[in-house]
């Protein structure tokens, strides 16, 4: 009696994967020795415990629904066979260079930062993913192609930026801003259960899908590296202080690559500010 419904369901779901699989591979896009890469995702929710994240006086806190977002995405990923490790698993403060060191204690593992975007302009909207390393590109594509096409916010685009996390790790590393939370709709939106759990799923397609969509992508929608400017870092908020302090004196040589590259930022950190994210 069991069979026959077991049996429809199977084969709803053979479908559903054909489906899946059909929409993600063009003709063009073909199977790489990647494809039997890492299987192990660290998932980092941003802020926790007193850092709330986002801008001061913000009515939902960042911390909150960035870390529902991870185990969302946690549940849906460890169901599909991944291995997942939780920077944070609840309310509780992590510094970033302990973050930092996590990710890098999986060598073959992929990173991703989950967080939300905040602005003093209630109209600044939409899904932005950032990534620092080349390597980090197909990831970066991948997710962002799945999170803001299932989004009904705008499209910031992929966006190379050196956070901390992204700088830091040495493992391909993503930080998706999955919406603002100053914006009225996308903040009605991030407070619904339902969408969250959509974020997570597009968050982990582009996971699955990095390896058969990250070349084409990389050459079509995003164009290659070199061509996607480094974006001033604006966020020390997401820097503790310490950390700036002992990565100054203990990585004398990334300190320096840091202050090369952060010459500009000065200049277009205040031009850029109005939509700070946090
Ligand atoms: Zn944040």
């Amino acid at each position: 009696m069991m069979a026959r419904p077991l049996y429809r369901l199977r084969l709803f779901c053979v479908s559903l994967l054909i489906a899946f699989l059909g929409a993600l591979s063009p003709a063009h896009a073909k199977r790489t020795s990647k494809d039997s890469g890492s299987s192990t995702v660290v998932i980092d929710a941003g802020h926790g415990g007193h850092d709330r994240g986002g801008i001061p006086g913000q009515r939902i806190a960042e911390k909150d629904v960035a870390l529902d977002v991870a185990q969302r995405l946690k549940r849906v990923l460890a169901a599909s066979g991944y291995r997942v490790v939780m920077t944070r698993d609840s309310d509780v403060f992590i510094p970033l260079g302990t973050r930092v060191a996590i990710a890098n204690s999986y060598s073959n593992a992929v990173f991703v930062s989950i967080h939300f975007n905040s602005a003093k302009r209630s109209g600044a909207g939409g899904i932005e993913t950032y990534f620092y390393s080349r390597d980090s590109l197909p990831l970066a594509s991948a997710v962002h192609y799945f999170v803001a096409g299932g989004a009904p916010s705008s499209n910031r685009n992929v966006r190379r930026r050196g956070y901390f996390v992204l700088r830091r790790t040495n493992i391909p590393a993503v930080l998706v801003e999955c919406g603002f939370l100053t914006n009225p709709t996308e903040a009605a939106y991030a407070q619904t259960a339902s969408y969250r759990q959509k974020l997570a799923e597009e968050i982990a397609a582009g996971l699955r899908g990095r390896n058969y969509v990250g070349g084409a992508l990389t050459t079509t929608r995003v164009a290659t590296g070199e061509s996607i400017p480094l974006q001033p870092y604006i966020d020390q908020t997401k820097v503790a202080k310490s950390e700036r302090h002992r990565s100054k004196r203990s990585h004398k040589k990334s300190a320096r690559r840091k202050k090369k590259s952060s010459k500009p930022a000065g200049s277009e950190a205040k031009a850029s500010s109005k939509d700070q994210e946090g």
